[in-house]
């Protein structure tokens, strides 16, 4: 009889990320395709009590914790020895985890210690024929397969953002403490060091991707740049509207080439085939002319839209739905008036 285990860890406030509510509705749709199979929850973090507490209604068989001061942070050695032990303590065969950077450096070292399997950056779950099935992307976003296997146990880890995630009442909830025999622990976290920008620009769960092209950096047709102009409408506008960052290569590497910039851009920024791959809703690109390595990263925002000069860029070779011949200055000016109000 399959077994399932949702593994997943607490924020640095002791809460539940949302990719750990996607997990546990992945967990919870796998229990009913494989017939009512019972799923476990497995909680790591320094305080586990709240987090467990949020997910009381999920109808887990068990709540297995892992908890302590050590375990509040990311560290491989006492994440990994944390997730083992709590795959032991459920002897589940299928782990549903989340894909949060936290656990992707933790994860295949998981499956090695328990002599497991497992595939990353899952994007969908199902049961087909009685075998469970997993899709994942290969080759930049470019190729979609599904995968099955028979090696058990198998550890999927789901990518955030690809399913809806589970919600329920809080409620007063009992956890089971597992204990970790831990190794001597060398690495000790002295501290997050953040890229060198002004501010946070990345918001993985905003609802509007807004992506800035290298255009916003170029001659205009006055012969000159206007870059302060263009860090203050973009600023303006990402503060309104609370949209995410995204950059184009070209504007992320210009930084590096010495030319004008736009101070708060960095390279993880970049969206597209050798940059990141977001999952919002919405996007919007200005100054970016919509290059397929660019757009390739575009795979998962539903809705596209996109402002450029240039009526024959690559957004109106079917890459956006809506591509408006425009001066982004102009609109993007005219859009944080309509916000302000
Ligand atoms: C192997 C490989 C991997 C790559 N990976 C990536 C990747 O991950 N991500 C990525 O982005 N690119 C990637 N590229 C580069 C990609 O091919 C393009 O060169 C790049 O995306 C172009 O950036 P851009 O559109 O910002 O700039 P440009 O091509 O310079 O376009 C600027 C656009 O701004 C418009 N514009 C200018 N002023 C205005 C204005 N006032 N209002 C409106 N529009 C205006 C212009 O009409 C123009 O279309 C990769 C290339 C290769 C070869």
């Amino acid at each position: 009889m399959e077994s399932i285990l949702c593994l997943v860890h607490t924020d640095s406030n002791g809460a539940l990320p949302k990719p750990a509510f996607e997990a546990l509705a992945v967990a919870k749709d796998l229990a009913a395709g494989l017939g009512g199979a019972s799923v476990d929850i497995g909680l790591i973090g320094a305080d586990v009590a709240a987090a467990a507490n949020a997910v009381a209604a999920a109808g887990a068989r068990k709540l297995l914790g892992v908890s302590g001061a050590e375990f509040g942070q990311a560290r491989y050695a006492t994440d990994a020895a944390a997730a083992a032990a709590l795959v032991k303590a459920s002897s589940a065969t299928f782990v549903v985890a989340t894909q949060t950077s936290r656990f992707a450096r933790v994860l295949a070292g998981v499956a090695q210690r328990i002599g497991g399997r497992i595939d990353t950056h899952v994007t969908g779950v199902a049961v087909k024929d009685g075998a469970v099935v997993v899709n994942r992307w290969y080759y930049r976003q470019r190729m979609e397969a599904t995968v099955t296997r028979a090696a058990r146990p198998w550890i999927i880890a789901v990518d955030p953002g690809c399913v809806k995630p589970w919600s329920g009442a809080a409620g007063a909830a009992k956890v089971e403490a597992v204990k970790v025999e831990l190794p001597e622990v060398r690495t000790q976290v002295a501290g997050l060091r953040s890229p060198s920008a002004d501010e946070q620009t990345i918001r993985p769960d905003a609802e509007l991707l807004f992506v800035a092209g290298a255009g916003w950096t170029k001659k205009q047709a006055d012969g000159q740049t206007h870059v302060p102009e263009a860090e203050k409408l973009i600023l303006g506008f990402l503060h309104a509207s609370q949209a995410s960052l995204g950059g184009s290569k070209s504007l992320v590497d210009a930084s590096g080439e010495g030319e004008a910039v736009l101070r708060f851009m960095t390279h993880l920024n970049q969206i597209g085939q050798t940059g990141a791959t977001p999952r919002h809703q919405k996007g919007l690109a200005t100054c970016c002319h919509g290059e397929e390595p660019h757009t390739v990263g575009w795979r998962f925002v539903t809705e596209r839209r996109a402002i450029n000069k240039d009526a024959g860029c690559g957004w109106a070779r079917g890459k956006a739905d809506v591509l408006y011949v425009a001066d982004a200055f102009e609109v993007m000016a005219k859009v944080n008036a309509l916000l302000k109000k």
